[in-house]
């Protein structure tokens, strides 16, 4: 009897060997830059379950959007920005979370000169839009080179840097 293949060894258990999706670039009117994303799961009623994989290259954003049941957001990779409306602009590492409460206008994206890639898991509303799109993020609120509060930005970066540093063994700090 001939070897059988991984899918077919996993469909004969309690699990599924999903085929893969292609990956899709995010489209213009929605982002800034250059994003693409993989859909890792969207559920079947009455599952609403939505999780990508969304890969940001330097400088690529996603325009200004709410989500009617909320976000979080567990970046895997890189260095990245997310900003709520009215609010500063923070710094994101891998291993980071970040939630979006419904309804909260907020943008996410890399930043200037590195990629940022994120897992994003939401749930589809029963009814109506998951997620209301708005403006694009300018050049003049993603700040860069010359936003006002930028080095608050860079604070931050300096102060993970550092506390990277400092949980090095035999660190002097
Ligand atoms: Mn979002």
């Amino acid at each position: 009897m001939p070897p059988r293949t991984r899918r077919a060894c996993l469909l004969s258990t309690v699990v599924e060997l999903l085929p893969k999706q292609p990956t899709t670039k995010g489209p213009a009117e929605l982002f800034t830059g250059d994003v693409y994303f993989d859909v890792i799961i969207r559920g079947g009623e009455p599952s609403r379950v939505r999780v990508n994989t969304v890969r940001f290259c330097p400088g690529a954003r996603t325009a200004w959007h709410t989500h009617a049941l909320g976000q979080t957001l567990h970046v895997t990779d890189g260095v990245g920005l997310v900003q709520a409306r009215g609010g500063e602009v923070i710094v994101i590492r891998p291993g980071d979370v970040v939630y979006t409460p419904p309804g909260e206008w907020h943008w996410h994206g890399a930043t200037p000169d590195q990629f940022m890639i994120h897992t994003a898991i939401w749930e589809g509303p029963a009814a109506g839009a998951e997620t209301e799109w708005g403006e694009h993020v300018n050049d003049a609120e993603y700040g860069y080179p010359s936003r006002s509060d930028w080095s608050c930005v860079a604070a931050q970066l300096a102060r993970s840097l550092s506390a990277s540093s400092d949980a090095v063994p035999g660190s002097a700090v």
